[in-house]
């Protein structure tokens, strides 16, 4: 374990039986509708990866980033686009890749963003969730986990920019944050 961390929740093998799972999901439900994954960067490249490699139909990647947090560990609440897609969506069936559901801002305003674009349809693969953050009424069509309401790093989430690139999910020691 890294020795910044005080806890892994989710370990590498627990990850990625999980996004098993999700990509058998999503091979089944989007057979024959050659489906477009829209990855959030940054902190659902690793997600995407491991996902997109476990679905065995036809699938397009496209990218996007959106910003609301900064460099602090809260949300600011206003969302907006730092990259945009290369491609139009009119008539896709779009599934947003995300890294974690906290506020549910980032993927309300994306999900307008992109039905807005008449997109054929839009549903979200989140690997974890944080019911008790949700300010807005929207929830994953595809979950991994449920997190408690605690602040959690690696596997493509970072503090700071940090930690993205640990394979498992853990909390970090209250005085990392002092530094
Ligand atoms: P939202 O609050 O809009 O649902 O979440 C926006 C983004 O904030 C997420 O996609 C994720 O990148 C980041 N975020 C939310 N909760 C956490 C967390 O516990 N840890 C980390 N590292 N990022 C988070
Ligand atoms: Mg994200
Ligand atoms: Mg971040």
């Amino acid at each position: 374990m890294h020795p910044d961390l005080e806890k892994v929740l989710f370990s590498e093998e627990e990850i990625l039986a999980c996004v098993d799972r999700m990509g058998r999901q999503l091979s089944a439900d989007y057979d024959g509708k050659n489906p477009l994954f829209i990855c959030v960067l940054k902190g659902a490249v690793l997600f995407m990866a491991d996902l997109v490699k476990r679905v065995t139909i036809p699938l397009e990647m496209d990218f996007m980033a959106t910003s609301s947090y900064g460099a602090a560990s809260k949300s600011s609440g206003v969302v907006r686009i730092l990259k945009d897609l290369e491609r139009p969506v009119e008539g896709r069936h779009v599934v947003i890749v995300e890294d974690i559901i906290d506020t549910g801002l980032t993927l309300a305003y994306l999900k307008e963003v992109l039905l807005h674009r008449r997109a054929a349809s839009v549903k979200v693969a989140a690997l974890f969730d944080k019911p008790e953050g949700r300010k807005m009424e929207i929830e994953a069509d595809y979950r991994g986990f449920v997190v408690p309401n605690e602040f959690i790093v690696g596997y493509g989430l970072d503090y700071a920019e940090r930690y993205r690139n640990l394979p498992y999910v853990g909390v970090l020691k209250p005085e990392v944050y002092e530094r």
